[in-house]
């Protein structure tokens, strides 16, 4: 069966969608066009109370069904996916703007987590506590109970599945509050759960923006939080958190640094850092958002770089482009007052900057250079396809400026010898470091960010952490009398 876009989407609650309360809706817009996709409910707190009561209800007959069972659920979710992934990658790249090939390979990655950890469903082992022979000392990993998810627009499904996958292997159930520009992709994987078998209520989807966020974070109701998006935003969800002491795993920003070195592979590396940051448009958290260059190479790798992001075509996402449009209306005006910003601060233009005179929000690949790393665009966030590139004279300078900014998601090296790259790999203050390539990392290894970009860490068998606690019990064998 074919999966189309609806004209009206409802919110998905205890296995059947559902009117939101007060019967407001929203409109997601096709950002190649600015034109309307479809209308979806917009909940508020009441319909949020509604889902987190259905995750809650569902609690005990998920957590009662044996492990063995939970993981061929888990699995028969990853097969509906698969089986529907080319409808899901359209839908994605015509809700979100990105390149249809790339909408491709983020289904690829949201089957993948399903699979990855239905098998580890049967092996969530406890341990015993050496105590001496008149104590047994065990512990045993419990789920938390109901996961709140909240998840952003720059990949609206795999995050999703990313945050859902380890936390039902786990025992949980969770409700999802998908971003309001891109809320399609998760309903419809919803809807998909569902027939995967999963049991109603196990997976819920509460659509809208800040309203139904802010009363997921601050419920107290629900046992685990899992956060996806802005510093600001993650601020306001780990204080929420605290009024009921719930857990938060945070996945937050990033301006992470590529450093070049002089005997690294130019064309190679001026392939990888504009992978880097035009990947999506640059609406990635672990973008290649500086590139930090040896001043002996530096006209020789821009020279490089500018032709890439020159040869870069771009065109609505579901065309299957390089590169697709900005996700929607503000997030284009922000980038364009950083490239304004950039201008004023006196970094030069060499190459994008202008917005393409067509409908919709797109921008051609922007590469900044002179950039001083204190100015606000070598600093700041600015999440679109906008490199800035820093020169530095040796590898001292070069990890001083990589850390001397508030983030610490990603990084990279390039160069040939392995044991500088490895040293400089050491002394990057991020949680995920790539050598000789970019996006490196995969389903299977463990994501996060050091200082403000985040708490936690997601993928492999690591993000099970956030999703588990641990009980330990003690017996006494001792049978003397008292
Ligand atoms: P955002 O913080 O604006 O929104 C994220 C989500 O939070 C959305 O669903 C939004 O509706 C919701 N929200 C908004 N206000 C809220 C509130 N007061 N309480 C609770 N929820 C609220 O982020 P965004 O613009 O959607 O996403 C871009 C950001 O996400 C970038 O900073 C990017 O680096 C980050 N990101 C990080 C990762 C990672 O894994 N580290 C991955 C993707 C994106």
């Amino acid at each position: 069966m074919t999966i189309e876009t609806k004209e009206r989407y409802r919110l998905f609650i205890d296995g059947e969608f559902v009117a939101a309360s007060t019967g407001e809706s929203s409109t997601t817009t096709d950002p190649a066009t600015g034109d309307s996709i479809a209308q979806f409910a917009a909940a508020t707190s009441t319909d949020v109370d509604r889902a987190v009561e259905a995750a809650r209800d569902s609690l005990s007959g998920w957590q009662a069904k044996s492990p063995v069972e939970r993981g061929r659920i888990i699995h028969q979710v990853a097969d509906v996916l698969r089986d529907h992934a080319e409808d899901l990658a359209r839908i994605e790249s015509l809700d979100q703007g990105k390149p249809l090939s790339q909408a491709r390979s983020d289904v690829d990655d949201a089957v993948r987590y399903f699979e990855y950890y239905a098998g580890v469903a049967d092996k969530l082992e406890g341990k015993s506590v050496p105590r001496g022979a008149e104590t047994l000392d065990m512990t045993t990993r419990e789920p938390y109970g109901v996961s709140g998810q909240i998840v952003p627009w720059n990949f609206p499904l795999s995050i999703a599945a990313r945050g859902v996958a380890p936390a039902l292997v786990a025992g949980n159930t969770v409700v999802v509050k998908p971003a309001p520009t891109t809320p399609l992709s998760a309903l419809h994987f919803a809807e998909l759960c569902r027939e995967a078998g999963v049991p109603d209520g196990v997976v819920n989807v509460v659509t809208g923006g800040a309203e139904p966020g802010a009363a997921l974070s601050s419920h107290d109701d629900i046992d685990q939080l899992t956060f996806t998006g802005s510093v600001p935003t993650g601020e306001a969800v780990m204080k929420s958190a605290a009024e009921t002491i719930t857990p938060v795993t945070l996945e937050l920003g990033g301006k992470n640094p590529a450093i070049v070195m002089p005997d690294a592979d130019l064309d190679e590396a001026a392939f990888w850092v504009a992978t880097g940051i035009f990947t999506n448009a640059g609406q990635i958290c672990s973008a290649a958002d500086r590139a930090l260059v040896h001043e002996s190479i530096y006209d020789e790798f821009v020279d490089r770089l500018v032709d890439r992001a020159e040869s870069y075509a771009i065109g609505s996402g579901t065309e299957d482009p390089d590169m697709g449009p900005l996700n929607h209306d503000d997030h284009f005006e922000t980038v364009l007052e950083y490239i304004d910003t950039g201008v004023t601060e006196g970094a030069t233009l060499e190459t994008g900057g202008e917005p393409l005179d067509r409908d919709g929000y797109f921008l051609p690949p922007t590469v900044f250079t002179d950039v001083e790393p204190e100015m606000r665009i070598a600093q700041e966030e600015i999440f679109g396809p906008v490199l800035t590139v820093i020169p530095f004279s040796d590898r001292e300078e070069a990890i001083d400026i990589a850390n001397d900014v508030e983030y610490g998601l990603t990084g990279g090296v390039f160069s040939r010898d392995i044991k500088q790259a490895l040293r400089l790999a050491r002394d990057i203050d991020a949680g995920s470091v790539y050598v000789n390539e970019w996006f490196g990392g995969s389903i299977e290894t463990p994501f996060g960010g050091m200082k403000q970009s985040g708490i936690g860490r997601e993928k492999g068998l690591e993000a099970l952490e956030s999703y588990l606690q641990t009980k330990n019990i003690s017996v006494n064998l001792d049978e003397k009398p008292r």
